[in-house]
């Protein structure tokens, strides 16, 4: 019988127990053990029904069962002091209040997913994951961030392998009356509406719903709203839902949407407005339009100037080196829904060359959303240093002559929520051994004080648990290919606690080689079933449902693991997941990452698996290129850049195969007792021995990558290298009636008129004899045609060093030099020492730039003369 209507009731709470609505609907439950364990306390069978959701635990309790509860002091107590606890976290001054200088009142973060928690499903993969941990921390620092993201209907889809073990997608509709948000609501109770004018005269409205994850408001935007027709209610059915037109409205609605929601819940709230505005990936960047459209009929600025002024509080961050991550639309897309007055008073045409790859080697038919994002906003970055270096190679076009490592896209290292991946064991472990403080100091370094038994102790609980989980899932997924479980049996003997366990879990674009290890399978065969160093493999992940190459490589994958011969040492999971991932990285001793380097940005599961004290097996790709020390992990070797792919893929492969055989396994099973001692004789798997050497790169891997890898670390390095000159940048821009904002739009304009007529005619240099020595000093004179502008608007450098074969100056430094003579006509002669202060080939050339006192950087508008 189908209902002809719906509608949810909200669960009353009797007062004594009225804190647990509140507990229940902010997130910081999902990293607060002592929350999660009150929930689970009250009905632990329930509980476990509910998928430890405490909004759904809440809403299958029955009425008789709340009133038994509000009477038992006990259980009243206990509520409430965490709600105590809860209300002290959510107000008392954090590491942010200790800031004194420039930092923003608010940072608004940008993120087209979220993946904060399993109970909200609207990730799906590292960039969500990656926003959530953002978010967790920056409340743990007291960061006053606010996160702004879409509500998708369905969110990402859920994961399984028909009989033949093709990926098979479903997408559950969730209820978001089901799910830890409230609606944003106007103070007259109505739900605040957010509107963009579309093509032929329709509109698309949407709602805002509000998550707390801890301090931290997170908005997102849903527009399954009856106002909508069912296209526009459609936007928002699920995460990069279709193509084209589709995602291009998504992304209208998440940046343009986003400022405007940002603006009612400021109005609302009361709160102050943000001072940066920070988005992640291309697909929230016309943010920086609805902003511009804002300073141009609010204020009255130009395009020039308000593109000035929004640039200066604006961070970009790319999070990936993968052309096909990066979203592209033809421009002509672009032009059809601007010219239906979505940015009213905002010439179109200057959105669209916003956008356009309008340098060598781009198509100019197209619109590059990363490409927007880079000229919308004062500072950029990558997600690793590494990372760093590929994209300023990427996307040196919008600088040209400039070199490749002065395009300016700095840094930031990823990092992951430590409370949020860090098994609940090992926190008790630290709370055991070093008290309550422990954990709170960050004290990594404590690991080296533990003792080897109870590590090893530890480690064996933690792989007992995920072999577990994983008996109990590759049954589930058994039955739903088909098995009845008559036929089952021999997956409760799936795995073993004592045996070597290696894990592989990520999305599976073809970059990040899932079916590496496929390579020779006989060979692979034989490293799981070594009779005295055996191996098991946990591998999880989920394709994009159009990319059937990725479905493929998780069929072979499968195929592979259902051989009777081997079923019980290589595991595929279906439905890779926060809760499945929670289990996973813990209990595995080695993580596996083996992409193409230099495609993955950054990768964040090695990092999951490190503070639970799993040793990292992985290219040197993403962060590890950076934190690989030698003693933390190994490095798997990368093949010459001449190889085949063919090639490349057998090298890599049999390296792989090769470091676990001689390295990893022997050291796991104490056959190695330290690194230069070599074999020291065979020792037989759970002969009671432990492996010390083994248990030493434990103790090192926590005592150096935890503190390295937390996102703690990462959310200060983004507030004191990319917010806080943000915040301080956009502030000169505003002062005055936007007098800075207007002069470097004026100065922009100017220079850039001027530029072709920059010329260095001249150089000379006296000082040195034929024969240079070192601690002479070289006096350089530039003569330069300035083509209108004045000597003190342009930043006139030599640049000098070692001159390399070529006469590259290689690692050049750097002297401006000062205008000491006008030589009339716009004519300028500059001069300026430089100390010869190495021997061998020494050269230096001069160079000349804009100046100006609002540009963040030298190659900002990326206008350079090079003598
Ligand atoms: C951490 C995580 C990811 C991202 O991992 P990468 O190493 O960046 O590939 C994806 N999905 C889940 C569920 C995760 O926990």
């Amino acid at each position: 019988m189908k209902a002809i209507r719906r509608f949810t009731v909200r669960t009353v709470l009797p007062e004594p127990i009225a804190a647990l609505a509140p507990l229940a609907t902010n997130l910081r439950w999902s990293w607060h053990l002592p929350t999660r364990e009150l929930f689970a306390s009250l009905n632990p069978e329930l509980w476990d029904r509910s998928r430890h959701d405490p909004v759904a635990l809440l809403g299958a309790i029955s009425a008789e069962e709340f009133d038994a509860l509000a009477k038992d002091e006990d259980v009243v107590a206990r509520i409430q002091s965490a709600a105590d606890d809860l209300e002290r976290y959510l107000t008392e001054p954090r590491w942010y209040q200790t800031l004194t200088q420039g930092a923003p009142e608010r940072i608004a973060y940008f993120s087209p997913e979220f993946g904060i928690t399993e109970v909200l499903p609207q990730y799906s993969g590292g960039l969500g994951i990656l926003a959530g941990d953002h978010l967790k921390s920056a409340s743990d620092l007291g960061v006053p961030l606010i996160g702004v993201g879409l509500l998708y209907q369905a969110g990402y889809f859920k994961q399984s392998l028909s009989r033949d073990a093709w990926q098979q997608e479903t997408y559950p509709v969730l209820d978001p009356d089901n799910l830890p948000l409230t609606l944003l609501r106007e103070e007259d109770g109505t739900a605040v509406s957010v509107r963009l004018p579309l093509p032929n005269g329709r509109q698309l409205l949407a709602q805002v719903w509000r998550a707390d994850v801890g301090r931290v408001p997170l908005l997102l935007l849903d527009s399954n709203v009856p106002g909508n027709d069912d296209a526009a209610r459609g936007i928002t059915d699920r995460l990069y839902g279709g193509g084209g037109d589709h995602r291009l409205q998504q992304e209208l609605l998440l940046g343009m949407g986003g400022v405007k929601a940002l603006r009612s819940y400021a109005r609302i709230t009361g709160t102050s407005a943000p001072e940066v505005f920070h988005t992640n990936e291309g697909h929230a960047g016309f943010l920086g339009i609805e902003r511009i459209q804002e300073l141009m009929a609010g204020k009255g600025l130009s395009w020039d100037e308000a593109l000035a002024a929004g640039r200066a509080s604006t961070v970009f961050t790319t999070h990936t080196p993968v052309p096909a991550g990066i979203d592209r639309f033809e421009l002509t897309q672009i032009e059809h829904f601007f010219r239906a007055g979505l940015a009213p008073g905002v010439p179109v045409e200057n959105v669209l060359d916003l956008g356009r790859e309008s340098y060598e080697g781009g198509d100019p038919g197209k619109f590059n959303m990363a490409v927007m994002g880079l000229r919308l906003a004062q500072r950029a970055n990558g997600v690793a240093k590494l990372h760093g270096v590929v994209s300023r190679e990427m996307f040196a076009g919008l600088w040209p002559g400039f070199e490749k490592s002065e395009v300016p896209i700095a840094s930031v290292t990823n990092g992951v929520h430590v409370p949020t991946w860090v098994d609940p064991s090992i926190g008790t472990l630290a709370r055991d051994a070093f008290g309550p403080e422990a954990e709170s100091l960050g004290r990594w370094d404590l690991a080296y004080n533990v003792p080897d038994e109870t590590i090893w102790g530890l480690r064996r609980e933690l792989r007992g648990k995920l072999v577990a989980d994983v008996r109990r899932r590759l049954r589930a997924s058994w039955k739903k290919r088909g098995a009845a479980d008559a036929e089952l049996g021999w997956t409760d003997g799936v795995l073993d606690p004592d045996v070597l366990t290696i894990g592989f879990a990520r999305r599976v674009p073809t970059y990040k080689r899932l079916t590496l290890m496929l390579r020779d399978p006989a060979r692979l065969k034989k490293i799981l079933l070594d009779p005295k160093h055996p191996v098991q493999l946990v591998i999880a992940g989920k394709s994009h449902p159009a990319d059937d190459a990725g479905k493929k490589m998780i069929q072979d994958l499968v195929h592979f693991t259902d051989d009777p011969e081997v079923r019980h040492r290589i595991v595929f999971l279906p439905n890779y997941d926060i809760a499945m991932a929670r289990t996973l990285f813990p209990g595995c001793d080695v993580w596996l990452n083996n992409p193409l380097r230099p495609l993955e940005a950054c990768g964040t599961s090695g990092m999951k698996a490190a503070i639970n004290g799993s040793l990292n097996l992985s290219v040197l790709d993403g962060w590890w290129d950076e934190m690989y020390d030698g003693e933390n992990g190994w490095a798997i070797p990368t093949a010459n850049n001449g190889a085949s792919s063919e090639e490349r893929d057998d090298i890599e492969a049999a390296a792989l195969y090769e470091l676990i055989e001689n390295r990893v396994a022997p050291r796991f099973y104490g056959s190695v007792v330290s690194e230069d001692a070599g074999a020291a004789g065979p020792s037989q798997a759970g002969d009671g021995e432990l492996p010390t050497a083994w248990i030493s790169m434990i103790k090192h891997t926590l005592a150096h990558l935890g503190p390295a890898v937390s996102a703690e670390r990462m959310v200060k390095d983004y507030v004191n290298q990319l917010y806080t000159p943000a915040a301080v940048a956009g502030r000169t821009a505003v002062e005055d009636g936007y007098a800075v904002a207007k002069d470097l739009a004026a100065y922009t304009a100017r220079v850039r008129s001027a530029w072709s007529a920059v010329t260095v005619e001249h150089v000379d240099s006296s000082g040195v004899s034929e024969s240079p020595q070192i601690g002479d000093t070289l006096h350089v004179s530039a003569y330069l045609s300035l083509g209108g502008l004045e000597p003190e608007e342009v930043q006139v450098a030599a640049a000098f060093g070692k001159a390399g074969n070529d006469d590259d100056i290689q690692n050049p430094r750097s002297v401006d030099l000062a205008p000491s003579e006008d030589l009339g006509n716009g004519r300028w002669l500059f001069r300026g020492p430089i100390p010869v202060d190495r021997s061998g080939a020494f050269g230096y050339t001069v160079r000349v730039f804009p100046k100006h006192e609002a540009l963040a950087n030298q190659a900002e508008l990326g206008l350079v003369v090079n003598a």
